[in-house]
């Protein structure tokens, strides 16, 4: 048993508050972890103002580097089979699937898994946080984590949160990205900026990053974009007008949208080239509607593609993608404000305002 402090979401529209309660050690399957780094994600600030509905209370908190504390006895591997003990540095997302239903095992995919155990406390009220706003965490049986090697600095690495595996899983649905093709992206927080890194790697001829404010796009440029608009001070036809032309007229091959906002969508689907392809991830938790010419897609031969959370091997290929890049590339300077975890709410409230490139959580 140890008392362990938590930043909880009591309802939304409320502070986060801190609770500490005793909790006990892990059994069986199970890992308890000491959480060195939470990362901030917009979602979190989209669950606290209730825009995504779930049950609460809940520990917030999906993206997360710790060390093991507690290894249940019957662990003995991290889900790419490497031997942990406690002391290691690992890097998870508390998005446990069931392992037995339609989507886990017909589909094999778990990002549809209806019985996902995620971060709601009254899932689990006697156990520690599967959010990782906390001091300690517990990862339920078989939830993937994945040792992170010494030559991987822990803030390279949070600096993406969740935010790399899903633009991996995103990339992974669309059939990637081809040598020398044109790509927008549409936002410059951590999502773009993952996406304009792996568009980077993956070798697109352009990558043009629409976003704000400028630390973001100076950010952008860094990491591999090749012309980058403030959407502050630009309207929609002057940033079409520019794709065009960086792009022969003939639009981007690939739009990704990362911006969460609705007129994204109606924005970014235009610019879609002839026999492009357009994929949704900043919208997962943003409500509202567009309108769309369904003929459109049609005639241009345009595929509109969602992506919905990571799979397991996501959360595994950033470690390495960061482990091979993370000296090329100014990862770990994406981390721009740390909170203690007492301060939770000043860190939500930052990142809700978007003055961060990147904000983590230091228990
Ligand atoms: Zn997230
Ligand atoms: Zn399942």
């Amino acid at each position: 048993m140890r008392n362990v402090k938590r930043a909880v979401l009591v309802k939304p529209g409320s502070p986060l508050e801190i609770w500490e309660r005793p909790t006990p050690s892990a059994s069986g399957r199970e890992v308890i972890v000491s959480v060195e780094m939470a990362g901030v994600c917009g979602t979190d600030h989209h669950l606290q103002s209730g825009d995504i509905e779930l049950p609460n209370p809940m520990v917030l908190g999906h993206e997360a580097i710790g060390r093991i504390a507690e290894l249940g006895s019957e662990v003995t591997t991290d889900a790419a089979g490497e031997p942990v003990q406690v002391g290691d540095l690992v890097y998870w997302q508390p998005l446990r699937p069931c392992y037995s239903c339609y989507a886990c095992t017909i589909l094999g995919d778990v990002s549809q898994c209806p019985n996902l155990v995620t971060f709601q406390l009254h899932q689990h009220a006697d156990k520690p946080p599967v959010g990782a706003y906390t001091q300690y965490a517990w990862l339920p049986d078989r939830t993937a984590f994945f040792k992170v090697p010494a030559d991987v600095p822990a803030e390279a690495l949070i600096a993406f949160g969740c935010a790399m595996p899903t633009v991996l899983h995103a990339l992974d649905r669309l059939g990637g990205i081809q040598y020398g093709q044109n790509v927008v992206v549409q936002g410059s927080g951590p999502v773009g900026l993952a996406a304009t890194l792996l568009a980077h790697l993956a070798g697109a001829g352009s990558i043009t990053v629409l976003g704000a404010p400028p630390q973001r796009l100076e950010m952008a440029k860094r990491l591999g974009a090749t012309t980058t608009i403030d959407v502050t001070s630009t309207n929609e036809q002057e940033r079409a007008a520019t794709v065009k032309e960086i792009t022969d007229g003939r639009g981007a091959d690939v739009v990704i949208e990362a911006a969460g906002r609705i007129p994204a969508f109606t924005e970014g689907l235009p610019l879609v080239a002839s026999n492009g392809k357009y994929v949704i991830i900043g919208l997962w938790g943003t409500p509202g509607t567009s309108p769309v010419e369904p003929r459109y897609l049609n005639n241009h031969n345009i595929s509109v593609t969602g992506s919905n959370l990571t799979k397991p091997r996501h959360i595994y290929e950033t470690v390495q993608v960061v482990r091979k890049h993370h000296r090329r590339f100014p990862l770990a300077e994406m981390v721009t404000h740390r909170f203690p975890l007492e301060q939770a709410q000043d860190a939500l409230d930052a990142v809700g305002r978007g003055e961060t490139l990147k904000a983590v959580i230091v228990p």
